[in-house]
């Protein structure tokens, strides 16, 4: 048998991480990694930090968690900062690995970062955050359906989510040397204080993705009124904050499904513990959008190849990024995500709409303005909410919020406006400070 490395991508726990078990049966030692892609510390073509610091935070913290959950394996966590189609070959060589293991993604350049490694490399690449494999759905990609309703029906009828897999009991590990991880101050990032307001202090981790399912399923029970709470907006436990964790992987799709299934063997299953299935096939309709619309994701036109005139106007997207435009229920939401990366889905479609359908601007840059702070970036959901919002994407509908009754019906007696709109700090300031962080060295 012969040695392999391992990279770890969004996959970021050994529970339930299908290409980990392979790794691990098929060779003798593996060398488990992660590549900080340097990419993503810079800025993109608005000039935005592909990844801000809330994110980054959080993914340090996870892989801290992974790095501890390897070391009780026998194993440990071998940490590069680069880009990863660099890196990697050169890890396989000085390690004597000719094969490597990963989760696959769908998006555009992390496929191209699959193909290059393919180049180099035996690569090996497993679907680990999809609830159903596409091998398992009963449409090819190239149909998979455009209208939510449509895919959704199609999975629960014809899909089962399987169980989880358990982690390795072992990770043989190849010999090397590894190092403490950095903190975000290592990138040149300023942490800024922690904020009371926000609805969680977000720790990074398997262990805290754990703990947070624990807590909204069996300490609290809040999920078995989350169809009546999820459209809130103070608070930890209006809705699950699983998105976070899902995102870098720490926990996967199918655990938490499980785990809801649990609950409703146990303890009671109602509309909401459904509706919590329900939104996770929405996360799951943007990866299947994803793997067959590939690069349009990302265009001014969306998969609908739509011609709209964005107007490009500087001075109103930055009111919009500082919420100072004049909204107080868009300018809220937009200071609860500058101030803690975080931000419900009621507001995300609020302000989404409004940058777009009020301000005319490139949907682009407010998807761009999200990839940078969202503490629970994921590329799918991301953009595709973002086209969806958009009138570019799956709803060809144009739906515009009306933010003035938006703010009555989900904030009638103004708390949630008061507690981000009163302050003495100015958020031209914050954002200035957010906007410096840049690559060390
Ligand atoms: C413009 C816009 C941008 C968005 N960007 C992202 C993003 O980058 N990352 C992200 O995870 N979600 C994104 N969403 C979807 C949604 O707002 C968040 O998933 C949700 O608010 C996260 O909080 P929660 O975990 O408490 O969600 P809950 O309401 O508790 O939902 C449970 C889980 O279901 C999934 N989910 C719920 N709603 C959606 C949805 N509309 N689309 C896809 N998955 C969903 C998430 O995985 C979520 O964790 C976006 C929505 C909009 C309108």
């Amino acid at each position: 048998m012969s040695t392999a490395l391992f990279w770890f991508r969004n996959d970021l726990r050994l529970t339930d991480n299908p290409g980990l078990r392979a790794a691990v049966e098929e060779n003798k030692a593996v060398l488990p990694v992660f590549v900080l892609d340097e990419r993503l510390l810079q800025r993109d073509r608005w000039g935005f930090l592909r990844m801000g610091v809330y994110r980054l935070r959080f993914l340090l913290e996870s892989l801290q968690d992974l790095k501890e959950d390897l070391q009780d394996k026998g194993s440990d966590l071998c940490f590069a900062v680069g880009i990863p189609e660099e890196v990697l070959p050169k890890l396989a060589q000085e390690h004597g690995c000719r094969a490597l293991y990963a989760s696959k993604e769908y998006a555009h350049e992390e496929l191209q970062i699959e193909e290059r490694l393919s180049k180099d490399l035996d690569t090996h690449f497993y679907h680990s955050g999809l609830l159903v494999n596409p091998d398992e759905v009963n449409f090819a990609i190239d149909k998979v359906p455009e209208v939510f309703t449509q895919f959704r029906k199609r999975v629960e009828k014809y899909s089962e989510v399987p169980g989880t897999l358990d982690p390795p009991e072992q990770i043989p590990t190849v010999a090397f040397t590894a190092s403490e991880l950095p903190g975000p101050e290592a990138f040149g990032y300023e942490l800024p204080p922690q904020e009371q307001r926000a609805v969680l202090p977000f720790r990074g981790g398997a262990l805290q993705a754990y703990n947070r399912l624990d807590h909204y399923l069996w300490d609290t029970g809040a999920l078995a009124s989350y169809k009546e709470t999820r459209n809130g907006l103070i608070g930890a436990d209006y809705s699950s904050k699983f998105s976070a964790w899902l995102a870098n992987g720490s926990i996967s799709p199918r655990a938490i499904y499980q785990e809801v299934e649990a609950y409703e063997a146990e303890r009671e299953k109602n509309k909401s513990t459904y509706w919590m299935k329900f939104e996770l096939l929405w996360r799951e309709y943007f990866k299947y959008i994803t793997m067959k619309h590939g690069r349009k994701i990302f265009f001014k036109g969306g998969i609908q190849d739509k011609a709209v005139r964005w107007k490009d106007n500087p001075k109103a997207m930055r009111k919009w990024m500082t919420g100072t435009t004049g909204d107080d229920f868009v300018d809220a939401n937009m200071r609860e995500l500058l101030y803690t990366g975080y931000m419900s889905n009621r507001g995300r479609q609020n302000v989404a709409s409004y940058l777009v359908h009020q301000l005319k601007q490139d949907w682009r840059k407010g998807a761009a303005w999200f990839e940078s702070c969202l503490v629970d970036y994921d590329v799918s959901s991301n953009w595709g909410n973002w086209m969806y919002a958009s009138g570019v994407g799956n709803d060809p509908r144009d739906r515009v919020f009306n933010t003035k009754k938006q703010a009555k019906d989900y904030d009638r007696d103004g708390d949630y406006r008061r507690l981000w709109l009163q302050e003495e700090r100015s958020p031209e300031a914050f954002l200035e400070q957010y906007m410096q962080a840049e690559l060390a060295g």
